[in-house]
């Protein structure tokens, strides 16, 4: 599939579904923004479990042009920005969700940084499938996406993330293993929630061994995710209540876990 954004919808691209999104009136939301938001909960219902391909067009008004297949098409879109609901619903960290959202920015060299323009910052989602060999997690598609990038040695990169479950234990042992081929990637990570199956703390441990750093997301964090990632029309990052409360406990069981020994 061809480059994000493009400025120019290539003629022989065919969508092999359509589906109309109409502009949600009296929304508190600008036109554009609430078509943004109708078009992200659409293709949430509607992705279905193997890449299609799909042209979103829209009508006057809206930001962007986005094409990409049905696989990619939220990664593409959330590009854009998360919407509020969305964010709420799965960073809220008093909240279980079913779902792990990983919104990312990279700090690298600037020009020749090898990283394609739009793509320095990004929210990627996992893809749960009913066959677990065609269910992804959020991670794999990020480490996927780096390795993309061809990121020239010589310069170094950090990749801050804020995820909205912390890493499973073979996602943890990846990105260790990613970070050990790829010294000039540097690692952040701020969780909202702590996954806790099957071996999340060994894997965590490994992923701290291999030189990440791993922290729970505070209300700086979520202040500054809703500012970078979620399509928030001027409106300022809400705290929920207990959200200091929660933060906490989960910080006290994220250091007594990477405290212990392997
Ligand atoms: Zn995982």
């Amino acid at each position: 599939m061809g480059g994000l954004y493009p400025h120019n919808i290539a003629a022989s691209f065919k969508p092999v579904r359509s589906w109309q999104v109409p502009f949600p009136l009296g929304a508190s939301l600008s036109p554009a923004g609430a078509a943004m938001k109708a078009l992200l909960r659409l293709l949430d219902q509607k992705l279905p479990a193997t890449p299609a391909p799909v042209v979103c067009k829209c009508v006057q008004g809206f930001p962007q042009l986005v094409q990409g297949s049905l696989g990619q098409a939220l990664p593409l879109l959330a590009a854009e920005g998360l919407d509020e609901d969305t964010f709420t619903d799965n960073f809220h960290n008093e909240i279980w969700a079913s779902r792990t959202y990983l919104c990312y920015e990279v700090e690298h060299p600037g020009q020749g940084s090898g990283i394609p323009p739009g793509q320095e910052k990004g929210v990627l989602r996992n893809k749960s499938d009913p066959d677990p060999m065609l269910s992804r997690h959020a991670e794999s598609f990020l480490l996927e996406r780096i390795q993309s990038w061809k990121l020239n040695p010589e310069h170094q990169y950090r990749v801050t993330c804020f995820l909205s479950w912390s890493p499973c234990a073979d996602c943890a042992q990846r990105m260790a293993e990613f970070l050990g081929d790829n010294r000039h990637v540097s690692l952040n990570l701020y969780a909202s929630r702590i996954y806790s199956l099957g071996q999340y703390e060994q894997g965590l441990r490994t992923l701290k061994r291999a030189g990440a750093s791993i922290a729970i997301m505070t209300a700086r964090e979520f202040e500054h995710c809703w500012d970078t990632f979620v399509l928030h029309e001027g409106r300022s990052f809400q705290p929920w209540e207990g959200l200091d409360k929660e933060s906490q406990k989960f910080s006290e069981t994220l250091q007594s876990i990477l405290q212990q020994e392997a």
